[in-house]
């Protein structure tokens, strides 16, 4: 290779057993919790696909409140990372893509949102900014159907679900996704926030939880 500037890095996230993940794409799916969906303003809800950056991703525990906004919102979500990929999987197919799962923030610029939504334009100025994707660290092992998902501020609840709340379920996700999109390994998916999402300020501590995986602990600076 000649490259004619230095490679830009490779994105990663850590996995429990100390191990480097390499993240491709991010895809998101929003309002695929029904009661957020109401939150947001949709009463009939159907989720669908939007992308963040990895160079976004955060694991050092710190996101530094962005530039731009009055605005910024926490969104507590479980994340699924692929080993493989496809077009067009059926579900046992999905099932053997996934390698593991963890806890993110799809922290969000929820004033530069509302305006893209409001104009008609794409979303990337409201989710898919510097440090916009905390995720804590990924386990092979699945959460169970029921888990619960929490979200903390500053020691006071704010979100909270069980992930057999998500109007489409993981395997219904790459599923689609692969419908969409020729999915790959590397490739995360944040699968959507259950209701109570609010406001971050600079100084909060943010802790998101799932049953059965690490939890992930984020200091807003
Ligand atoms: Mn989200």
């Amino acid at each position: 290779m000649n490259w004619v500037i230095p490679p830009p890095p490779q994105p990663f996230v850590l996995t429990d057993e100390g191990g480097h993940f390499p993240v491709g794409r991010i895809f998101c799916v929003g309002q695929n919790y029904a009661e957020h969906a109401r939150e947001m303003g949709s009463e009939r809800a159907e989720p669908f696909f939007f992308c963040k950056s990895a160079h976004s991703l955060v694991r050092d525990g710190q996101f530094p409140y962005p530039s731009a906004s009055e605005m910024v919102h926490h969104e507590v979500e479980l994340v699924v990372a692929l080993q493989a990929g496809g077009s067009a999987l059926s579900p046992e197919e999905a099932k053997e893509c996934i390698w593991g799962y963890a806890v993110g923030l799809d922290m969000t610029r929820r004033d530069l949102q509302n305006a893209a939504k409001k104009a008609g334009r794409p979303w990337e100025s409201g989710k898919a900014f510097e440090h916009s994707a905390p995720c804590g660290r990924l386990s092979r092992r699945a959460p169970q159907a029921e888990a619960r998902i929490t979200f903390h501020c500053n020691g006071q609840l704010r979100q909270q679900g069980q992930l057999d709340h998500m109007i489409w379920s993981v395997e219904e996700i790459v599923v689609r996704l692969s419908q969409l999109f020729e999915v790959r390994a590397g490739d995360l998916i944040f699968t959507g926030t259950p209701a109570g999402v609010g406001k971050v300020r600079p100084g909060d501590q943010l802790v998101g939880r799932i049953e059965g995986l690490e939890e992930l602990v984020v200091k807003v600076v």
